[in-house]
């Protein structure tokens, strides 16, 4: 996704997809940084967008309380856990890529 994407509109402080928005709505472009996870004030479907460092520790905390509490048909684990684990993944080549580094191999 690039930068200028636009990934959702907002009309009165509330966030729409594409679907549901209705016309004056301003676009929301995927640089744009929310520190809680966003979605459809209509059809409430999770609009994707990058998360602030807050927004993303809200989420693991999220997931996590969610999983303690057994709570399967929540948002948490229905649609943002999802999250959680493709940034586990990104992380993971990170880290990976900055030890080859570190260690002067390509
Ligand atoms: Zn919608």
């Amino acid at each position: 996704m690039r930068a200028y994407d636009v990934v959702a509109w907002a009309i009165d402080g509330d966030i729409y997809c594409a679907d549901c928005a209705s016309e004056g709505a301003a676009p929301v472009f995927a640089e744009n940084e929310a520190d809680v996870p966003q979605h459809c004030g209509t059809c409430h479907e999770y609009i994707p967008g990058d998360l602030t460092d807050c927004g993303r520790g809200y989420v693991r905390e999220a997931v996590a309380d969610a999983i303690r509490r057994g709570d399967v048909a929540g948002v948490a684990l229905t649609t943002w856990a999802d999250l959680v684990l493709r940034w586990g993944v990104v992380e993971r080549c990170q880290a990976r890529a900055e030890w080859r580094k570190a260690r002067g191999a390509r």
